[in-house]
């Protein structure tokens, strides 16, 4: 029995998943495992716990776990169910990777696949669990594959031992075939039930012209136009990154300035429309079949500020503070129109309410790795047509909607139907060891719902080899043994451990090494502060304005000068780049992690807590392996001496060895692209040292880095000297 206030009862009405509730709770009594179908919205992710919970599958003490691919919707969805079923967060709770609030009451679990996962690895029959969703099986994120691999396994498993567990896979497109179709995956495939979204039209208005390099200014122009002469309703731009976000804001909070107490009434802003709509000779709105189709000249929209029409603008992307996130939830200021400016957060996994107008600039910021290099880079490329259709339908929940898509019908066309399961375009070093911890050898022959390149695969047991976490294959025999040999090395007690740390390999390797010389808390802390994103402010950021630009280049002077502190002097120079995020860790750690003092110092503040939960969390993950170091978190850790600064780069160097580089010489000199360049062994092109790195003055012989990053030029990150063999 679920007491449920009588708007949240109202409300749960009007989602369509609530029709189907019982022929859904059907097939799951009557199957192992079941695929749902439904539009973004149709009330999937908040509903379908709530009905497992009351059909009972939390009463005999296990849970109902459900994944996210993202942090940011495990965290809104748990509170968004313990709200609408009046129930406590110790109850209804999360988990992602640094954080949650999980207790022994817990009936309803949301969190990461990742976290999922890890605890396969401790209870391969997730014996705590009575039903596992796997929600947003669309967007194919790596884990949510292996998840999905794993639980068609796990099901039967739990059944034949008499403990029978379901599965519910949740989609909000309908390409599932790579589930169902896949007989390595479910030999009876699963049935799927389709929930009909009471979807509104939506009009797709195309541009006759595709802008192709300001779609930002495109986007400001569009967005204008709608707020000046289209009817209430919110809007919604995508765009791809948030540096892109915040500029926009930036833009249409100044064209439409909102302050309190200038709200518009809602008579005086519809005359003020209309009288805009017969200049631009548009017509008359509540004719109900008026010309929304605001073609695509910028001419016509006026950029100066107008306060009488005020816009609530708002951004939303996932490195966003989630008390940030929140607000889009929130209804806007009375006589304010909302706005908000998104990445592809918004595509499919938070529903925001009231959106009536979608402007959709066709693209998205998406990581390249090179397959055989492994650099990577960022690159903005056009979305799928499945995706654009996702995002216009944002438009249509409440009543009919409307999508302005800033590029052509023909530039649509060229799209590619839909976007590539994430396995197949990054490296998968990390997903290997994980698999061979759970004993599966031949990951090759892990029913993958996708499968990973064979190249992938064999660069990633490669790699695994040379870390030490596997055994080495055999070189006898004939070459196709070899080859078959190359693809099912065991995994290693080393490998075991390093399995167990929540980093990718590489720095697992450093944690596993750290015991010596007492470098272990300098270890984990450097470890924490690589493998989390953007822990510095980017000192290239360009000024927003002529008053900053002085400002500005007085903060970046004082921000180096700071950084070059962190770097220390003498022996710790030489770890580089590394020195300078063991110093940030340390100064920030001992001015207690203030928001206040990670501003002064162009530390990102939300990373540098994540950078403090890992912490501990990679402590304990130490501590768990090997109980005899006993380390702790010191909050007023000391420079590491001399001594331990030769043994961190040591470290470093076993866990990064393959990603070694070394200063051009000889005759490359002769070519001045090879100026200050560096050589590594995969590519024939010049990395460099990036001007903001610790080691851009010293440019050492040999150096390892954390990576490569392609963006005006090859740069490598996280750079450190490493002795001349
Ligand atoms: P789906 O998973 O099918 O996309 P959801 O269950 O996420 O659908 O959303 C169902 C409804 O619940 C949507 O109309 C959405 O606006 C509403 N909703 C979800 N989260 C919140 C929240 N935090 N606050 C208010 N409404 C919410
Ligand atoms: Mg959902």
């Amino acid at each position: 029995p679920v007491d449920r206030s009588p708007e949240v009862q109202e409300a749960r009405l009007k989602l369509p998943v609530l029709a189907e509730e019982q022929v859904i709770m059907e097939a799951v009594r009557e199957n192992p495992s079941i695929v749902i179908c439904g539009e973004t919205g149709s009330g999937k992710t908040t509903q379908v716990p709530q009905f497992l919970y009351e059909a009972g599958y939390a009463s005999d003490g296990r849970m109902i776990g459900i994944t996210e691919p993202r942090r940011v919707a495990a965290v809104s969805m748990s509170h968004r169910v313990a709200k609408e079923m009046n129930l406590p967060t110790q109850v209804v709770s999360y988990q992602i990777r640094y954080e949650g609030n999980v207790t022994s009451d817990t009936k309803i679990k949301f969190m990461t696949d990742g976290v999922l996962l890890k605890e396969i690895q401790k209870d391969f029959l997730l014996q705590k669990y009575s039903a596992i969703i796997i929600d947003e099986a669309h967007e194919r994120s790596v884990y949510t594959d292996i998840l999905i691999g794993l639980l068609s396994r796990i099901v039967p498993l739990r059944n034949k031992k008499g403990m029978p567990m379901k599965l519910l896979i949740m989609s909000a497109t309908l390409r599932v075939e790579d589930f169902t179709e896949n007989q390595r995956l479910f030999r009876t495939p699963p049935p799927v039930i389709k929930v009909d979204a009471r979807q509104f039209p939506v009009t797709i208005h195309f541009n006759k012209r595709t802008p192709l390099e300001d779609y930002t200014g495109e986007a400001f122009h569009k967005t204008c136009k709608i707020h000046r002469m289209l009817p209430p309703g919110g809007i919604l731009v995508f765009l791809t990154g948030q540096a892109e976000v915040h500029s926009l804001c930036r833009r249409l909070r100044k064209a439409f300035p909102f302050r309190k107490g200038n709200t518009a009434t809602g008579e005086q802003s519809l005359k003020m429309r209309k009288r805009r709509l017969l200049e631009a000779g548009i017509g008359d709105e509540e004719d109900g079949d008026s010309d929304l189709d605001l073609g695509d000249d910028p001419a016509d929209a006026e950029e100066k500020a107008d306060g009488s029409i005020p816009l609530y603008v708002l951004p939303l992307y996932s490195l966003l503070a989630p008390e940030q996130q929140a607000k889009v939830f929130r209804p806007p200021p009375p006589g304010t129109r909302l706005c908000i400016i998104a990445t592809n957060v918004a595509e499919t996994s938070l529903t925001i309410p009231g959106i009536k107008y979608v402007v959709d600039c066709g693209r998205v910021k998406k990581r390249f790795y090179d397959k055989v290099t492994g650099v990577s880079s960022f690159k903005v490329t056009w979305t799928s047509q499945a995706s654009a259709n996702q995002r216009a339908g944002r438009a249509g929940r409440t009543e009919p909607g409307h999508c302005y898509r800033l590029y052509s019908s023909a530039v649509f066309g060229d799209f590619t139907l839909f976007s590539e399961a994430e396995i197949t375009r990054r490296p998968v070093e990390d997903l290997v060891l994980q698999m061979k911890d759970l004993n599966i050898e031949k990951v090759v022959n892990f029913p993958f719902p996708t499968p990973p390149s064979t190249e992938a695969l064999v660069a990633a047991e490669q790699l695994l080899v040379s870390l030490g976490a596997l055994e080495e294959p055999p070189c006898t025999g004939r070459l196709k043994d070899m080859q078959r040999a190359k693809l099912s090395c065991p995994i290693t007690p080393l490998g075991r451990a390093m399995a167990s740390f929540p980093v990718a390999p590489r720095y697992a390797k450093m944690l596993a090494l750290g015991k010596q010389q007492d470098c272990l808390p300098y270890v984990i802390a450097v470890v924490a502060a690589m493998t989390v994103r953007e822990i510095f402010e980017d000192l290239d950021r360009p000024a927003r304005s002529e008053d900053e630009s002085s400002k500005l280049n007085q903060r970046r002077a004082r921000l180096t000068q700071m950084r070059r502190l962190w770097a220390g002097q003498g022996a710790s120079l030489l770890l580089g780049d590394l020195m300078i995020m063991l110093g940030a860790v340390g100064a920030c750690e001992f001015a207690g992690c203030t928001p206040r003092f990670c501003e002064n110092s162009g530390l990102r503040y939300k990373a540098m807590v994540e950078i403090r939960k890992l912490r501990g969390q990679l402590t304990n993950a130490v501590n768990a392996v090997c109980p005899e170091v006993g380390v702790f978190v010191d909050p007023k850790m000391t420079p590491p001496t001399e001594h331990q600064v030769v043994c961190l780069r040591q470290i470093v160097l076993a866990g990064l060895g393959d990603h070694l580089a070394r200063r051009a010489q000889g005759e490359d000199l002769v070519d001045p692209k090879w100026k200050n360049a560096y050589k590594t062994p995969l590519m024939d092109e010049p990395v460099f040292i990036h001007p903001n790195s610790a080691l851009f003055k010293t440019l050492p012989e040999f150096v390892v880095y954390q990576e490569i990053m392609e963006t005006s030029k090859m740069y490598m990150r996280g750079v450190s000297a490493v002795e001349a063999e």
